[in-house]
């Protein structure tokens, strides 16, 4: 149970932990905080949290948990602003999307690595963005990663899982270079190739008519390219030497694919649409 949870960057992140910590019964307050007023009097209004400060040092005055949840070029900002307010009995984690540099940007705050501090990314989230967007039940039956430090202390751990299985999430723990390069892998690739994809083709002279004939397969492969600029300009930043080796380990599968084709190689591009095609299966049920 936490009896003051204290949510900076009440968004579709901190604002759907909010709405299901509230909705399970786990928290008895919850105080948000962000640069503007007016978005925290609408989470006010929508009843996601019971009170804001916009100054994050005033925030966290009292609170047992403190959830971080502002884009990850915005959150070395915060720790500096946070870090000598805390109460003793504090436990901070954050939901960011990238993990070392928000390990980095803690340790850089408070000059070391703090025990009270329990890196986590829920994998839930939509391409929605802002606390209008949030819903109590987006952690349901989701993942979230912590990746906990040789320094995190272990009841700080234990009370951030139990608060994310109160979501209905199940919880995972991995080392944060590990998640990183995952999460290169499954999510910051695939965003890099939907904006970049919608992009190309929005520059094209004859963009009207090519979005005019987008069909299914197209909608649902550009979604993502949907998603908040600036959270991905951050991440891009944020997770760039594992993000870049995926995206060089792509570029040499994709330069196969066009040599198969402009070899007209029948056989090399069919093994690779049924290699595609059967993990695609595989991990899709
Ligand atoms: P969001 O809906 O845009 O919410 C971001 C929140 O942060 C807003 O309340 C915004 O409010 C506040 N904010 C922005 N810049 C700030 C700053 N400089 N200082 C203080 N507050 C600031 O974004 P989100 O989707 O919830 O993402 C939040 C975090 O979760 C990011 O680190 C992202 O990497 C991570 N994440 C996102 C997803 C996803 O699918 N969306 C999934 C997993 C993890 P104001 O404008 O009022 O400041």
């Amino acid at each position: 149970m936490i009896e003051r949870l204290c949510v900076i960057g009440v968004g579709l992140i901190g604002g759907s932990l909010a709405r299901a910590l509230r909705e399970a019964s786990y928290v008895s307050e919850v105080v948000g905080c962000s640069r503007s007023a007016e978005h925290l009097q609408q989470a006010v209004d929508l009843g996601v949290i019971d009170r804001y400060d916009t100054d994050p040092g005033k925030a966290v005055r009292g609170a047992d948990m403190v959830f971080v949840s502002v884009p990850l070029g915005a959150m070395a900002a915060v720790f500096s602003a946070i870090k000598d307010e805390l109460a003793d009995f504090a436990v901070v984690t954050d939901g960011g999307s990238a993990k070392a540099s928000v390990v980095e940007d803690v340790s850089k705050a408070v000059g070391r690595v703090p025990p009270w501090f329990v890196p986590g990314h829920p994998i839930a989230g939509t391409e929605q963005s802002g606390v209008a967007a949030s819903f109590a039940d987006l952690y349901k039956g989701r993942r979230i990663i912590l990746t906990p430090t040789a320094e995190t202390d272990a009841e700080a751990v234990s009370k951030v899982r139990a608060m994310w299985e109160a979501t209905g999430a199940s919880v995972n723990e991995m080392d944060v270079e590990h998640h990183d390069e995952v999460l290169a892998a499954t999510s910051h690739l695939p965003h890099m190739l939907a904006f970049v994809l919608v992009e190309s083709l929005a520059r094209m002279s004859e963009q009207r008519e090519i979005f005019e004939y987008a069909a299914g397969g197209f909608r649902d492969f550009t979604r993502i390219a949907s998603s908040d600029p600036v959270m991905w300009r951050d991440i891009c930043l944020a997770n760039r030497d594992a993000l870049l080796a995926m995206v060089e380990h792509f570029r040499n599968d994709l330069d196969e694919l066009t040599a198969a084709i402009r070899d007209r190689d029948a056989d090399r591009i069919l093994q690779i649409f049924q290699d595609a095609k059967a993990a695609r299966d595989a991990f899709a049920g």
